[in-house]
């Protein structure tokens, strides 16, 4: 199976009834992005075929990632993981405005536990259940080059834990809880938690873009980037 293969498989997904009528309905519905032709469906993981580093975020955003079809391009988390990226070095350019503009990572893959835009960005726990196999065979895929995880949030650590454990990575049990700076080494697989670079986190001052450079350039150094 490649990348492509997947990736063309993902976006005929309608297993989420819920999601599928959210992202559908939501489209356009924003006066910003009034008249714009929204991709509307899954979103597809973003970057390196051969990533050492992977990032799990939570779910496409409704009008960002469900709106441009890449992952995490078109909103302000997004913008805020992106200037992190570039300053990190893992990025071409510090802006993701749209597929097309040019951006590639550097040994590095953008991918979410949930591949439709929730409503109020909270899917359930059935459909991160649902929607688990999906990250299953990317993180498959990328196995034979995959060293380090950065995972953004609580809702990505839980939905990717079980995951690596049934594909065979040595995830202790109890499960490591979730962490700003929590490291877990599975093997020759290094997980990192790091708060979600979400508006709220960044308004609130819970999360700055120095600690979130911080997480990520212990993760690139785990990766061998
Ligand atoms: Fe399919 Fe995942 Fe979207 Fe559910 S969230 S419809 S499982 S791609």
């Amino acid at each position: 199976r490649t990348f492509a293969a997947l990736d063309s498989e993902l976006v005929q997904c309608r297993a989420c009834p819920r999601l599928v009528e959210w992202r559908e309905s939501v489209a356009g519905t924003k006066a910003a992005f009034a008249g714009e032709r929204y991709w509307a469906r899954p979103v597809p993981g973003f970057g390196a075929e051969d990533a050492a580093l992977a990032v799990v975020g939570l779910a496409p955003s409704a009008h960002g990632a469900n709106r441009t079809g890449r992952m995490f391009t078109g909103d302000p988390s997004g913008d805020f993981l992106f200037r992190v990226l570039y300053e990190v070095g893992l990025a071409s350019q510090p802006v993701s405005a749209a597929i097309g503009d040019g951006l590639t990572l550097r040994g590095t893959r953008l991918v979410s536990p949930v591949r439709c835009a929730p409503p109020e960005n909270r899917p359930t726990t059935a459909e991160r259940d649902t929607c688990r196999h999906w990250l299953a065979d990317e993180l498959d895929l990328l196995r034979p080059t995959l060293r380090a995880i950065v995972v953004l949030g609580a809702f990505g650590w839980q939905a990717l834990l079980p995951v690596l454990s049934a594909a065979g990575w040595p995830v202790p049990k109890p499960r490591p809880a979730f962490a700003h700076g929590a490291r877990t080494q599975l093997g020759d697989l290094a997980v990192f938690g790091c708060y979600h670079v979400s508006p709220r986190n960044v308004q609130t001052g819970r999360v700055t873009q120095p600690m979130v450079v911080t997480a990520f350039t212990a993760a690139a150094s785990a990766a061998g980037l």
